[in-house]
Formats: C-alpha cells, sequence, structure tokens
C-alpha cells in the first residue's frame, strides 16, 4: 500500500457566518505593498501638502461613487461609508499632518501612516472588542487616501469574476459590501470578531465566514483548495481525499436538508397532535428581512436596534430611526415585528461615547440602565418607534430590566412621549403591546410582580445564561461552564412561563438556546408562545416540532426536569433526537 502525503493544514478560528464553502482561494494582499518614505525639501512642503488633500478629494470622490452603484436601498452599508466620509475630513487628523510636514520634512504618505499607527494602537490598546474593530474602518479610510497619493490600483474585489475563498489578512466594510455572493463563496481572515461590520455583512449576505484565524494568510499559498466550516469556525487547507469526500457529502446533506426543509415553508409549526408555536427571526439590520420573508418567519420577535447606533461619530437621528423601523414593519405587513430598545454597554460600547468609567462592563451601564440616564437618546429612540408604528404591527421590548423600578420608569417615559405625540396629532397605532426582555435572575423572581406591568415577556438566554451561572459569555476560557442545557435555566424558564401564564401574557425566548431544535422541543413542552432565532435556524426547528406529539414533548420535558447535570440532560437530549433523526450530527 502506497503512503499519501498529505498537506492538509486545519485552522480555527470564530465561526462569523453559517455554512460550507469548498472552493480555490483568492489571497487578497493588494494593500501590503510598503509605504515609501522620503525626504522633502522645505520649499516642497506646501506643494506636498496640496498632494495630500487632493489625494482626500479624489477618495472621497472614490467613496461617494461606491455610494451610488450601491443604491439607495443599502442603507447600512451608506451608514458606513458616510462614516468613512467623515473620517476623511477629521480636522485632528489633517491638521496632525500639515503640522508634521515642516517638522519632519518627510513624504505626506508615511505621515500619514505613522499618524494611523499610532490611532490604531491606541484603540487596540483600549482592551475594547468593539474599539478595536473600529480601527478597521480608519485603517480603510488610511488606505484609500494612500492609494490615491501613490496612484496604486486598488484591486476591486466586485470584480472577481469566478468562484472563490477570499482570503484576507483582513477585510474591510467597505470592500465586504461589494462582495458578490455568487462569486465570493467564503470568507476566511486572519482578524476580526463576531461583532466586526465585516462578520455582520457576511452574515446579511449570506456567505460563510471564519474570522479570527491569526495565521491563516501566512499558512496558505494563493490558488490552494480551502474548505469553510462557518458553523463550526473550521478552515481546512489544501484537504485530503478522505476530508474533501466528507465534506462534499455534508455539503451535498446541507443543500439536501436546505431543499427538503424549504418544503415547511408554508406549513406551521405544528406538533403532530396539533399544538402550535410561533417561529419567529432575530435581526440586526433592516436588510436582513429578505431572509426572514424567505424563511416565512412569523414575525420579527427581536431587532437589535443596537447596530443602528455603531456610526462611529454620530447617533442616528429620529427620522433615521424612524425611517429603519418603517422599512422593517412594511416589509413585515401585518405581522409582529419587535424592536427591542437600546440595548448598548457590556460587549457592545457606543463608539460615539466615553466608557472609561466602566470597570465591570457586563455588571454596568447597559441597555435599560443607560437609556433611563441618557435620556434624550432613549426619547428619540421611542419617538421615533411610536411614530413608525403606525406603518404595521410594531411591539416595543424594554432589555435587561432588573427591577420593577425600571420598567415604571421606562414606561412612564414612553407614556409621556406618546401623549406629547398624540397632542401633534401624529399618527401611532392604538394597539402597541410594550414587553420586556426577562434576562437577568431578579427578574425572572419578580416574573410575577413583571407580569402585571408588560405585556408580553421574550426571555433572553443568552444574558439569562451569563448571569445565572456567573460566566462572561464571550470569554472563551470559561466557555464550558456556559452551559444551555444547565438544569438551573431549564428552572428559571419555567417559572417565567408560570408566572407570565398566570398573569394571561405571552411569553417567549429570543436567546440562541430557541435555534437548538431539541431545547426548542422543550420550551414547547414548557408552554413558550414564541421561539425567535436567526432566520436560518427556522426550518430545522419547524422540522423537529412537526415531528413530535405534544404529549412525546412533555414527557421528554418530565425526564429532563429531574436531571442534576448540563451534561446528563445534553446527551439524554441528543440520545432521543438521534433515534428520532438518523440524519443528526
Ligand atoms: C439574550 O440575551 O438572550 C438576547 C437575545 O439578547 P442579546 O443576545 O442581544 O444580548
Ligand atoms: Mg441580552
Amino acid at each position: 500500500m502506497s503512503v499519501i502525503f498529505t498537506r492538509m493544514r486545519e485552522f480555527k478560528g470564530i465561526p462569523a457566518s453559517p455554512g460550507i464553502a469548498i472552493h480555490h482561494a483568492f489571497a487578497h494582499y493588494a494593500d501590503s505593498v510598503p509605504v515609501p518614505r522620503y525626504s522633502v525639501p522645505e520649499s516642497e512642503v506646501e506643494n506636498e501638502w496640496h498632494r495630500y488633500q487632493s489625494a482626500v478629494e479624489r477618495a472621497a470622490s472614490e467613496i461617494r461613487g461606491i455610494k451610488e452603484t450601491l443604491g439607495p436601498s443599502h442603507s447600512d452599508q451608506h451608514l458606513l461609508l458616510d462614516a468613512q466620509l467623515l473620517m476623511l475630513h477629521d480636522p485632528e487628523m489633517n491638521e496632525q499632518i500639515k503640522k508634521t510636514l515642516p517638522e519632519t520634512l518627510l513624504n505626506v504618505e508615511w505621515i500619514l501612516s505613522e499618524y494611523i499607527e499610532r490611532m490604531v494602537n491606541i484603540l487596540e490598546a483600549s482592551g475594547d472588542e468593539y474599539l478595536a474593530e473600529r480601527s478597521l474602518d480608519i485603517l480603510d479610510v488610511s488606505r484609500r487616501i494612500t492609494n490615491q497619493l501613490l496612484y496604486r490600483e486598488r484591486l476591486s474585489l466586485a470584480l472577481i469574476d469566478k468562484e472563490v475563498v477570499l482570503v484576507s489578512p483582513n477585510l474591510m466594510p467597505s470592500e465586504t459590501i461589494m462582495l458578490d455572493p455568487e462569486k465570493v463563496r467564503g470568507i476566511a481572515l486572519d482578524a476580526g470578531g463576531r461583532t466586526s461590520h465585516t462578520a455582520i455583512l457576511a452574515r446579511s449576505l449570506g456567505i460563510p465566514a471564519v474570522l479570527g484565524l491569526r495565521n491563516i494568510c501566512r499558512g496558505i499559498k494563493p490558488d490552494e483548495l480551502i474548505i469553510i466550516d462557518g458553523n463550526r469556525g473550521i478552515v481546512t487547507v489544501d484537504p485530503d481525499e478522505e476530508t474533501l469526500l466528507r465534506y462534499r457529502r455534508k455539503l451535498k446533506e446541507l443543500e439536501k436538508r436546505e431543499t427538503q426543509l424549504s418544503g415547511l415553508r408554508n406549513l406551521p409549526a405544528e406538533t403532530t397532535d396539533g399544538r402550535r408555536i410561533s417561529l419567529m427571526a432575530n435581526i440586526e439590520i433592516p436588510e436582513e428581512i429578505e431572509s426572514v420573508i424567505t424563511s416565512n418567519a412569523q414575525g420579527v420577535g427581536l431587532f437589535r436596534s443596537e447596530f443602528l447606533f455603531m456610526n462611529p461619530r454620530e447617533l442616528p437621528d429620529e427620522d433615521r430611526q424612524y425611517r429603519a423601523y418603517v422599512q422593517v414593519l412594511e416589509a413585515m405587513g401585518d405581522k409582529p415585528v419587535t424592536i427591542r430598545t437600546l440595548d448598548v454597554g457590556g460587549d457592545k460600547l457606543l463608539p460615539s461615547m466615553d466608557w472609561s468609567d466602566e470597570k465591570n462592563p457586563l455588571l454596568g451601564w447597559r441597555a435599560i440602565r443607560f437609556c433611563l440616564e441618557e435620556e434624550e437618546i432613549f426619547r428619540t429612540q421611542l419617538r421615533a418607534m411610536l411614530r413608525a408604528s403606525a406603518h404595521g404591527n410594531l411591539r416595543i421590548m424594554f432589555p435587561l430590566i432588573s427591577n420593577a423600578g425600571e420598567l415604571d420608569a421606562a414606561l412612564g417615559i414612553l407614556e409621556e412621549e406618546r401623549r406629547d405625540l398624540a397632542a401633534c396629532g401624529t399618527p401611532m397605532a392604538e394597539n402597541l403591546p410594550i414587553g420586556i426582555m426577562i434576562e437577568v435572575p431578579s427578574a425572572v423572581l419578580i416574573s410575577d410582580i413583571l407580569a402585571l406591568k408588560a405585556d408580553f415577556f421574550s426571555i433572553g438566554t443568552n444574558d439569562l445564561i451569563q448571569y445565572t451561572m456567573a460566566v462572561d459569555r464571550g470569554n472563551e476560557k470559561i466557555a464550558p461552564l456556559y452551559q444551555p442545557y444547565h438544569p438551573a435555566l431549564w428552572r428559571l424558564i419555567k417559572m417565567t412561563v408560570d408566572n407570565g401564564k398566570d398573569a394571561g401574557i405571552a411569553v417567549g425566548l429570543c436567546g440562541e438556546v430557541a435555534s437548538d431544535p431539541a431545547s426548542a422541543v422543550l420550551l414547547m413542552a414548557l408552554g413558550l408562545d414564541e421561539l425567535s432565532m436567526g432566520a436560518f435556524s427556522i426550518p430545522p426547528v419547524k422540522r423537529i416540532i412537526r415531528s413530535v406529539s405534544a404529549g412525546e414533548a412533555s414527557a421528554v420535558l418530565e425526564k429532563v426536569m429531574t436531571m442534576a447535570t448540563s451534561e446528563e440532560v445534553e446527551s439524554y437530549l441528543h440520545g432521543w433526537l438521534g433515534e428520532k433523526f438518523d440524519d443528526q450530527e
């Protein structure tokens, strides 16, 4: 038997956008050519400054050109490009460059690169993931200017004319929005995290992506075959025959399963004996609404409105927010759209505000706590929502309620804004349900009291697990302690549902737990009315719901509620699911 020499390499990164892609690498290092450094005579300083100014103007018209090509429907992308236009004309940056020119007598592209390096170092040293990721935008702007100064052709990723996996040290947001998802089938980057604009855009474009790979660029040759596993965050370079076959099979299965599942599109999420549950979608940006409609979700169970606020320079004004909310409401027609008020702080810091005092951000100034203090920001958002309510079936939801006083205060402010708008004759929905997220153990423990004040509950298990088990949800070192099957979680969910039901209000769940098919069965048996998840998770969850009876689901739940550990629950549920569906992974 001959020995086959294999050069297969596997890289583990952050699963940033789901799906599998198998294609040859397209290595994108267009900007890695070094910036030149040379002396400029004193007599040329003025000319050098004009050279810089005209490069800035050319870079600005390049951005305006991209905006025109995109057309008006890409509001989020326009927001990014507007932010870049502002950065290009940043008075502080331009002042510094103008001042440094006569001091150093060096060429302006070198001065710019040094200035940008200092800025990026400051942001990256901030220890703040969000700020560190914003350095990408700054680098993007500086590269645009440098390319103009050097008349260097920027490789247009929009011109890629064959199916590839794009491999790059990093990808700027403005580059990501130019990608054609029919050509760029996968993305593998050394840099980036789940909250970067690049990850958000990859998900909304439906391109499987693994980010934060650290050294994938050093580990590949151009045109090598690459497998992107966006579900598990694994990239395999130059796979051996066996791995390739395995992934090809997986891809075929995924495609087959997707086709089978699309047959469920118009069927309800209903058990074999007629118990129904509503499956809704979570979105971050209005553009995701297309995939929500494709999935035939029964509504939007969570619109994380904070992603509209991530512009590095300014907060969205009332009209901009109003337009974004109306866009989603109108697209969904009669179906409910649940917009959560601003949930910033913790791991989602607004770049336009100072967070340096936060010693313990996850237990700190976030969500409703922030809004009740930054009242003008809160009132502006509520006004935009109230005005938008005339255009569809809106529900408003407050995040991170931890005591009844917070809910009273938020409801009081909402009522004041509603009264003011009504006094001006502003059209608004007559029936506007106001709910809260249950994601702190204290809220669960007083859910009987909160249920008398709120129109609905939505359980946020992502945070509820974090706060119940005292485990930072983003810390990979303690990831095994973050246990979605922990018996404590199931008791807390049960208590919330029971208290909500006793008070006669609807109870939904919008954390990641909802997208786990086995958990979805338990949640249905617990009596939840609604489960909200990423649109792509709806078909597999619906399939499981449609294949069990309410009686069987209750029996599984009863058993699970007696178990002592997360491991026990997990292995029992997976065993049960495996027996039911032999195609489970
Ligand atoms: C949650 O905490 O479960 C939730 C849905 O909110 P987020 O993930 O935005 O914190
Ligand atoms: Mg949350």
